[in-house]
């Protein structure tokens, strides 16, 4: 059996890569490049979306995973949790949501907050669907340090660290992230029929 990833975000597919250890393939691979139309209500319906809409595309052999992923930070009300991506509008780029939510801390006088991130893994094959979540706990802060790492990471510090996630290196975060310990749980279900 064969493994795709449902994604084509490239910050993630790195992280897959360092979490499994293996070369990843993502759809854009083997099928081309086109957008996957995201319309669940929350970050499960999204990713078993994006790992159906794949699946029904190839034959049997494939198991297909994704991920659906977000911050959330409770003190403005969730956001940007599902729409974390385009948080600036359809197609911004990891500056402009950054930017946004910044702005958004400043105008409150917020100079930093709790905050948590969700990975909501899905794997679909001929077996059937398994859906399993990882979260991180943290704060965001309303500055941008750091290069490492890809979306909000620059602007969240994990609990129990002073760093963001765009210092800390690629292996600390791996330990503590939201994708890692769902990577970690998914394993378990890959593992009986990889
Ligand atoms: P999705 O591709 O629709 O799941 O959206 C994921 C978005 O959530 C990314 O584009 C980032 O904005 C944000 N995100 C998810 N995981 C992380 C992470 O590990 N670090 C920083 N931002 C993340």
């Amino acid at each position: 059996m064969k493994l795709i990833f449902a994604t084509s975000n490239k910050g993630k597919i790195r992280e897959f890569k360092r979490l499994l250890n293996q070369e990843v393939i993502s759809y854009v691979d083997i099928l081309g490049d086109f957008d996957i139309v995201e319309d669940g209500h929350s970050f499960e319906e999204n990713a078993l979306i994006k790992a159906r809409t794949i699946y029904n595309m190839l034959v049997d052999e494939y198991v297909v995973i994704s991920d659906d992923s977000g911050l959330s930070v409770p003190i403005l009300g969730g956001i940007p949790n599902i729409y974390s991506a385009r948080f600036a509008g359809e197609n911004a780029t990891d500056k402009e949501n950054n930017t946004k939510l910044l702005a958004m801390l400043n105008e409150k006088n917020i100079t930093s907050t709790p905050a948590f991130y969700t990975s909501a893994i899905a794997i679909v094959s001929k077996y059937g669907e398994e859906v399993v979540h990882g979260y991180m706990q943290g704060e965001v802060i309303n500055e941008l340090r750091g290069d490492l790492g890809f979306g909000y990471d620059p602007m969240f510090v994990p609990t129990r660290y002073t760093q963001t996630c765009g210092e800390i290196s690629y292996e600390e975060k791996d330990k503590l992230s939201h994708r890692g310990k769902a990577m970690r749980l998914a394993k378990i279900k890959l593992d009986k029929f990889m």
